[in-house]
């Protein structure tokens, strides 16, 4: 049977299976392997023949990718978690986090939440910001349970890990959505302990449409300097039909003449600010590179 790791302590490892968790032990030959199995790994198991709750995990599938922070394997989403207020919104921390997804592949929904402390409408900039760069922008209230459903339905069949700075209410959310999940299953008492913050181990949270959650909010460590100056640009997703009109193939877009980035930046095609924070990571860049060589 091929299941998803979703627990891993002490060696015992919980794979899913169809909604179904087994308790498994790996194969001596993994470890000598020196493979660390992560949870969201993609393994084939037996059961046992006398205990058909227990299994033995047999080998791992090749990872699409491995977070280290949180450590979690074959990752398909980041959920970016801003506040729309309390704390004021890091334009900057987030093109930073935007950008870092990209480069890692990694599909982003862009939660903007607190939408109940949002008196004078600032969605509606940071929608013609980001909602026009292509990005799928949800706001949610945890405090209210605004746009909980729509927040669920984005989690559906993916593996899920949260990010964004500390205080925007990525705990809350969490809680709403495992609340339902509770709900779901008929009144179980929570059973991640996340409060108690005793062991420090990452957890897939199951979600009742197929979904799962990493339970740690990871994706801190925003160092935009390890991607590379020359596909920049590309991490900008809402750039990339524009600089095929550069007329420099290695166009940075910054002084060069026959720009389509700068271009789009003129007849509004690409927001001023985006293309700001673009020009602030290449000097980041170029300075870190500087910085290096001597
Ligand atoms: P985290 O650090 O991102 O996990 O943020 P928390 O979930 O711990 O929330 C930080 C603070 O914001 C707490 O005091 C929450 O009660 C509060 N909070 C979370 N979500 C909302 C919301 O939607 N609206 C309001 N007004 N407060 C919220
Ligand atoms: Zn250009």
């Amino acid at each position: 049977m091929e299941g998803i790791i979703v627990k891993g302590i002490g060696g015992r490892y919980q794979v899913a299976v169809d909604g179904q968790t087994y308790d498994c032990a790996a194969r001596g030959i993994l470890k000598k392997q020196g493979m660390r199995l992560l949870v969201g790994d993609k393994v084939v198991i037996s059961l046992d023949d006398y205990d058909k709750s227990k299994g033995i995990i047999e080998s791992i599938q090749p990872r699409t990718n491995a977070l280290v922070r949180p450590p979690v394997a074959n990752v398909s989403q980041v959920l970016v978690v801003f506040a729309v207020k309390q704390p004021e919104p890091n334009m900057n921390l987030l093109d930073k986090l935007l950008a870092i997804c990209a480069y890692h592949q990694l599909d982003v929904v862009l939660c903007f939440n607190k939408i109940d402390l949002d008196d004078d409408h600032k969605i509606d900039d940071i929608k013609k910001i980001y909602v026009h760069a292509g990005y799928n922008l949800i706001p949610t209230s945890a405090k209210n349970h605004i746009e909980i459903d729509a927040l669920k339905e984005a989690l559906k069949d993916e593996i899920t890990v949260f990010a964004g700075p500390s205080g925007v209410g990525k705990s809350s959310l969490l809680n709403e959505i495992e609340e339902d999940i509770n709900l779901e299953v008929g009144g179980l008492s929570k059973k991640i302990s996340r409060g108690k913050h005793t062991t420090r181990h990452c957890e897939l949270m199951m979600l009742p449409s197929g979904g799962m959650v990493a339970d740690t909010p990871g994706f801190t460590a925003m160092d935009v300097t390890e991607i590379d100056l020359e596909i920049l640009d590309t991490c900008f997703i809402e750039f990339l039909p524009f600089i095929e009109n550069c007329k420099f193939n290695n166009c940075m877009h910054i002084k060069e003449p026959g720009c389509g980035v700068k271009e789009a930046v003129k007849e509004n095609k690409i927001h001023e600010n985006r293309y700001e924070s673009y020009v602030y990571f290449v000097k980041e860049i170029e300075d870190h590179r500087r910085y290096k060589s001597w």
